[in-house]
């Protein structure tokens, strides 16, 4: 089969021919139809992210359809749609799993990172992990649900039911997804992109964002809570200066740079800031149930698996209208 092959960090994907994973007893061997690019992605690419199990295919969005199965999977069958995330395994055993919070198991294998992902014609993954995906959406709009929506989906949840406004910091993949449950729970959206972005902070107010703006400026109302999805250190004293008391500041990417040390009285007041790490299948179960009913609509750039570096490239430099997503199929586009 034809895979992108993380071979090193620091260096581009490679194109290569591999052999066709074989499923074990609970995996299902699936052949890839579409699969969404994350900033994870390009973290672990560039080497952020410590210990990848070289070589690795990365991608942890994936759609496609069960072509085989182990001998011990009873969820799914031939020829069902599927969809992979980031939470490939889990032990079970750990107090993290024992206690319900799967996301932080000390053995938790991810897809495209410890386990090889979906940028391939094939892969295999335990079926247990992986969803059902509602019908409405296309393998190539229900890609981003699986990585973008889930983890945006969990940091929504982290800044609690009671905000009324919002503050949205990097409104990429995640953001647009997050904002349109957001804004069907009457929530106002403010929208943060890198200074001068106007066509995010374009995209952002036709998602519904109340206001949209420069990261490095005030907003216009102080915030109830907000989420950082840009992998940047210092917008979490920017985040927590626009912030009424009491409020949560959640960092929702799996690295950022460094936080830049800053005066107690931003914090005072009861302000807290946490990270979401990974997601529990539950966060899957219960955002793939919500997103068609908002409906979530999912905004994407389709490239072609030998398009991979240049869809990295894109969303490195910032340049992506919502979700980069990878097709398997021959045609580009839909
Ligand atoms: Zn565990
Ligand atoms: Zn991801």
């Amino acid at each position: 089969m034809r895979a992108m092959v993380l071979e090193a960090p620091g260096q581009p994907l490679c194109a290569r021919e591999v052999p066709v994973p074989r499923p074990g007893p609970n995996q299902v061997l699936i052949r890839v139809r579409a699969c969404g690019v994350c900033r994870t992605d390009l973290h672990i690419v560039d080497g952020e992210l410590p210990r990848p199990s070289l070589p690795v295919i990365p991608g942890h969005e994936i759609v496609g359809t069960v072509v085989q199965k182990g001998e011990h999977v009873q969820g799914f069958s031939a020829g069902d749609r599927i969809g992979v995330p980031w939470l490939g395994a889990t032990c079970g055993r750990c107090p993290y799993c024992q206690r319900g919070q799967e996301n932080l198991c000390d053995e938790a294998r991810f897809t495209g990172y410890t386990l090889d992902g979906g940028y391939a014609e094939y892969t295999v993954a335990d079926q247990r992990y992986c969803f059902r995906l509602p019908t409405v959406y296309s393998d190539t709009e229900a890609a981003p649900l699986l990585c973008a929506g889930l983890i945006g989906y969990r940091s929504y949840q982290m800044v609690g039911e009671h905000i009324e406004r919002l503050g949205i910091y990097g409104f990429g993949a995640a953001a647009h997804l997050v904002a349109q449950v957001a804004v069907h729970e009457g929530k106002r959206i403010y929208a943060f992109t890198r200074p001068g972005d106007t066509p995010a902070q374009e995209f952002a107010r036709q998602l519904g964002a109340t206001w949209a703006g420069d990261s490095t400026g005030l907003p216009p109302e102080k915030l109830d809570g907000a989420i950082i999805f840009a992998p940047v250190g210092s917008l979490v004293p920017a985040a927590l200066s626009a912030t009424t008391k009491g409020a949560i500041v959640v960092c929702a990417g799996i690295h950022m740079s460094d936080i830049p040390s800053f005066a107690y009285r931003l914090l005072w007041g009861e302000r807290v800031v946490r990270s979401v790490a990974n997601l529990t299948r539950r966060d899957g179960e219960e955002f793939l149930a919500i997103a068609p009913k908002v409906p979530v609509r999912t905004e994407v750039c389709i490239f072609t698996l030998g398009q991979a570096n240049e869809a990295l490239g894109c969303l490195r430099r910032g340049e992506l209208r919502g979700a980069a997503v990878l097709t398997m199929s021959d045609q580009r586009g839909r």
